[in-house]
């Protein structure tokens, strides 16, 4: 039986490239999308191919489920609960930016809470209903096949990077860094690892709208590595999690992004 993963917000972008990733590795995924369905069944299409190129057979299903909704949350476990009988990964990716990027003197109190909602309500509980299932999963012999269930969030280089144009943004994603450290404690004597990734520039639908202006600071030596990073990087990362190569490390957090968290002088 293969070990299963949920990963919101996989039909597109840093999410597609965990699920392609995963399924190489002969994981089951579910693959969560909120509207755009067509996207998400090309990326089931998409697992397929991957595993089979790796000589592995997978099963990919696609649901959709809006994170910042309890009622949705619910319906997540439950569709990977019936399609695969056990989770023994919990990707926490699904995010947005702010509809507009606008000054911190004129943050909206709408777009504050739309920013919260999505990218910290929707993981916390998400997580919450996850952990849940996970104990119950390790209390029976061993856990599910033997594998040591883990939890993983995508949090960001915002998570630490003050951007004035979308304070809300990086709100959010600071707070997943303290959602990582409290569910890493609380779930440790489970033996549910629990892990921060922070992608950096990362080419996605979402930061094509600001393409240019990162080529440029990119070319400028922004980041040691200079190049964008791929979906392909963030999926690597997560598949090393997948295979259990950091079992000593939880509440840890992986920076994806090309040494631009280093101070340099
Ligand atoms: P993206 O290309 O805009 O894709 C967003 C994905 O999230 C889509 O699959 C979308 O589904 C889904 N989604 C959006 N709102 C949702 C909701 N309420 N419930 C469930 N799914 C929802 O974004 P991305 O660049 O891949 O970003 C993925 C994650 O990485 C986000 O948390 C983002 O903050 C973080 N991140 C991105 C970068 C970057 O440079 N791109 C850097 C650091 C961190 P639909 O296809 O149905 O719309």
């Amino acid at each position: 039986m293969n070990p299963a993963a949920l990963i919101t917000g996989a039909s597109r972008g840093i999410g597609r490239g965990i699920a392609l990733e995963l399924a190489s590795l002969g994981w089951d995924v579910v693959i969560n999308y909120v509207s755009n369905e067509p996207a998400a069944r090309r990326t089931a299409a998409d697992c397929h191919a991957a595993a089979q190129a790796a000589g592995k057979c997978i099963r990919a299903e696609i649901c959709a489920a809006d994170v910042s909704q309890g009622p949705d949350r619910l319906r997540l476990i439950e569709f990977t609960r019936a399609a695969f009988g056990r989770l023994d990964l919990l990707v926490n990716n699904a995010g947005v930016a702010p509809r507009v990027r606008a000054d911190l003197l004129e943050t909206t109190e709408e777009s504050l809470d739309h920013l919260l909602q999505v990218n910290l309500k929707g993981p916390f509980f998400l997580t919450q209903l996850a952990a849940r299932w996970m104990i119950q999963q390790s209390r029976q012999a061993g856990g599910a096949g033997g594998v040591r269930p883990k939890i993983v969030t995508i949090s960001s280089v915002s998570a630490y990077t003050a951007s004035v144009n979308r304070g809300e943004y990086c709100l959010s994603k600071a707070a997943l860094s303290m959602l990582t450290l409290l569910y890493a404690s609380r779930l440790a004597e489970y033996g549910i690892n629990v892990y921060e990734i922070r992608p950096g520039i990362i080419a996605t639908d979402m930061t094509g709208p600001v393409k240019e202006k990162y080529d440029q600071l990119i070319e400028n030596g922004l980041t040691p590595l200079p190049r964008w990073g791929t979906p392909e990087d963030v999926g690597k990362a997560v598949g090393a999690i997948a295979r259990d190569l950091l079992p000593f490390s939880t509440g840890e957090v992986i920076n994806v992004d090309g040494g631009f968290h280093i101070r340099r002088l």
